[in-house]
């Protein structure tokens, strides 16, 4: 129960979601994890939770904000010293026909799942170059290992999530540092539950019709959950896992080979 113990874990997009998930799975190890992310309400709430177990600190910063998520670090630096475990776990999942999406869209996704995983490395690496060991884990998705209609952006920024993280490890391979992105098919959490809306919506589609046409992508036929994506990231965190790096691992019942 605490092979994480003396390390300081910072999970982007923690409030909800896998990033609760990821948060809790890391708190259970014994690691201090500071939460970062938009909404304080959902941060301090999982805050309340872990502080039983664990140490915990919250940072608002929006990923795409750069000199927020520079302040952020600063703040949890403070509390708890040097990072020596990032997560990046924020992102957004927007949908639209190419044609008929704006500039904006593009470059949000971009600047959110993309942008913002850079941004957050920024801050986080020098303290695990000080340090001499350090993991990077980024949550990318299926969507960054093969094409999905009509989410263009969202799979372009995961695809380069996972280009970013092929790299850096190269670049980090003799520091005592991995890099590796783990990639859940779709998982039972707020993201899923807009792209059911969004089907019916569009489609005329009842709710179970929805929800199966993107079960379906799933050869167990279900969805995933948060936990499961949690489990990786704990393994990817500790140290039986310093020799895995630079890998995309899909958490997708056999979606993607
Ligand atoms: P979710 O339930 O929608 O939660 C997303 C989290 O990211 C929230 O905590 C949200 O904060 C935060 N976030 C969004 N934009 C942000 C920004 N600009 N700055 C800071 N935080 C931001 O989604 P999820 O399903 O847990 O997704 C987590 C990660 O897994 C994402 O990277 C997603 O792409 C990836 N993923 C999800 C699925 C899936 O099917 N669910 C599949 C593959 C990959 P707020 O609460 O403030 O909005």
């Amino acid at each position: 129960m605490s092979s994480l113990r003396g390390e300081h874990a910072v999970v982007t997009g923690a409030g909800r979601g896998i990033g609760s998930a990821i948060a809790r799975a890391l708190a259970s190890q014994g690691a201090k994890v500071s939460l970062l992310g938009r909404t304080r309400d959902s941060l301090d709430k999982l805050a309340a939770e872990l502080n039983t177990s664990t140490t915990t600190c919250v940072a608002v910063a929006d990923v795409t904000d750069g000199s927020a998520v520079q302040a952020a670090f600063a703040r949890v630096r403070e509390q708890f010293g040097p990072v020596t475990i990032l997560v990046n776990n924020a992102g957004q999942a927007r949908s639209a026909p190419l044609l008929s999406g704006d500039d904006s869209l593009w470059d949000e996704m971009l600047a959110v799942n993309l942008g913002g995983v850079y941004r957050c490395i920024r801050c986080a690496l020098p303290d695990m170059v000080q340090a001499g060991r350090g993991r990077i884990v980024n949550i990318a998705s299926v969507a960054g290992l093969t094409g999905y209609a009509y989410v263009t952006a969202y799979c372009a920024a995961k695809h380069g999530v996972i280009g970013l993280t092929r790299s850096l490890a190269m670049e980090l391979a003799r520091k005592n540092i991995t890099v590796n992105a783990v990639c859940p098919g779709y998982s039972d959490t707020d993201m899923v539950r807009d792209a059911v809306a969004n089907i019916q919506a569009k489609t005329g589609r009842d709710e179970a019709a929805a929800r199966a046409a993107l079960t379906s992508h799933n050869p167990q036929g279900r969805l995933i959950t948060p936990e499961e994506v949690a489990q990786t990231v704990l393994w990817l965190c500790g140290a039986s896992a310093g020799s895995i790096t630079g890998q995309s691992i899909a958490v997708a019942g056999g979606e993607v080979m």
